[in-house]
């Protein structure tokens, strides 16, 4: 994705799903007018589906997700639509491709049914239909289409369109923290965890914002902190933090500024931040051997450099006097089941739709396992939870 685009996670998520003579991606090139393929390059994973970012009208941007088809080789197939399982878990609309023809297998009854049970919107695209004598009345949420002949493809968008336009909301990440003509201060240290050249997403995703809303943003490393905040005549709005600098900013930020973090702030925006909240008591009171999962919603190359995998259990090792059991997710990987897991430690998600951390979160509440993210665990550790939560605190109280 260019620099120019849309972020991924901003985009409405679109999983295309079938058995493999539906003819599922040819339905996905009739709708995208490109070829994308299942197959995927990452070894040994024929079950992972293939993402791709594009402006599709009249939806505007968008990520197709083709995923391999519910009949592929290799697995049951009870375990085969298990897996198409989860990737509704990352999609905001679904669409099934049915062969016309021979009608709805075992398979997509049970993808209905699970379509149905997330509350997802969905159609189902009965394909080949060229190919019947006459075309019969259309079911609830089933169109007819022809990716051969293009029969019905522009409706089908159409629809797609209108589901896309209900998923959409149109949440800021800065909700309620400043107003046009505001100032804002961003504490952005530059250290060797610093991605060279750049920053990351979140800050650049505020960033974006604050420009947006009419407000002056203001970036300084924590050492720059205090220079420029005795600099303004007036305090600023809000100053937000990189959640590791957390410890060293508090002091420096006189208590009537608010004061939060970039993850706080994307856990508020991306998923349930008084869930989160059960997280932060789990975190005082874990003990050695506790199973600790700590996952980030990076694929391959982390953003948020060695926080995850060495900082946080570092500084949780330290704070709890204890040594849990840690271990590690990132990208779309996620475990089903969360059992024995005595807490979760999130990054902010950035990189995940707001679908698919807040079907994390759901998963880890269904199982009765406590979840925090890094901004909180970082605030909880140096004891100013209480001031990085206190900009939502009216929110908190309502939810
Ligand atoms: S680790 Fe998480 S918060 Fe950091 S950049 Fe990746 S997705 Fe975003």
């Amino acid at each position: 994705m260019s620099l120019n685009e849309t972020v991924s996670a901003e985009r409405v998520h679109i999983g295309f799903f079938g058995m493999r003579n539906a003819g599922k991606s040819s339905v996905v090139n009739a709708v995208t007018g490109q070829a994308l393929s299942v197959v995927s390059n990452i070894k040994g994973t024929t079950t992972d589906p293939v993402k791709k970012a594009m402006e599709l009208l009249p939806i505007g941007p968008v990520v197709i997700v083709d995923t391999p088809g519910l009949d592929d080789e290799g697995e049951l197939g009870a375990l085969r639509v298990e897996k198409a399982k989860q990737i509704l878990n990352t999609v905001d609309i679904a669409v099934l491709v049915i062969d016309a023809a021979r009608g709805k297998t075992a398979e997509d009854e049970a993808l209905i049914a699970a379509f149905k049970e997330k509350k997802l919107p969905y159609i189902a695209a009965l394909n080949k239909c060229d190919l019947l004598s006459a075309l019969p009345a259309a079911g609830e949420n089933e169109i007819f289409v022809s990716a051969v002949t293009g029969y019905n493809v522009n409706t089908l968008k159409e629809r797609l369109g209108a589901f896309a336009k209900t998923v959409k909301n149109d949440k800021k990440i800065l909700t309620g923290l400043v107003k046009p003509g505001d100032a804002a201060v961003l504490v952005i240290p530059i250290d060797a965890s610093a991605p060279k050249g750049r920053i990351i997403l979140p800050q650049q995703q505020v960033l974006r914002e604050l420009l947006d809303t009419g407000c002056a943003a203001l970036c300084a490393q924590p050492e720059n902190l205090p220079a420029l905040l005795e600099s303004l005549k007036e305090p600023p709005a809000v100053v937000i933090t990189d959640s590791q600098a957390f410890g060293r900013v508090s002091p420096m930020v006189p208590q009537n500024i608010p004061l939060t973090s970039f993850s706080i702030l994307f856990a508020r925006y991306k998923g349930e931040l008084r869930q989160l909240l059960s997280g932060a008591a789990a975190l005082r009171t874990l003990r050695s051997g506790d199973k600790v999962l700590i996952s980030e919603g990076c694929t391959h190359h982390r953003q948020c450099g060695d926080i995850g995998t060495e900082k946080l259990p570092a500084w949780i090792r330290a704070y709890t006097k204890s040594e849990p059991a840690f271990s590690f997710t990132s990208g779309g990987e996620f475990p089903v089941d969360l059992s024995g897991y005595k807490l979760i430690v999130h990054c902010g998600g950035c990189m995940l739709s707001e679908t698919a951390m807040k079907s994390r979160m759901t998963a880890a509440a269904a199982q009765n396992v406590p979840m925090l993210n890094y901004g909180m665990a970082i605030a909880g550790i140096h004891g100013i939870l209480p001031r990085a939560l206190a900009p939502f605190a009216a929110q908190l109280q309502t939810e």
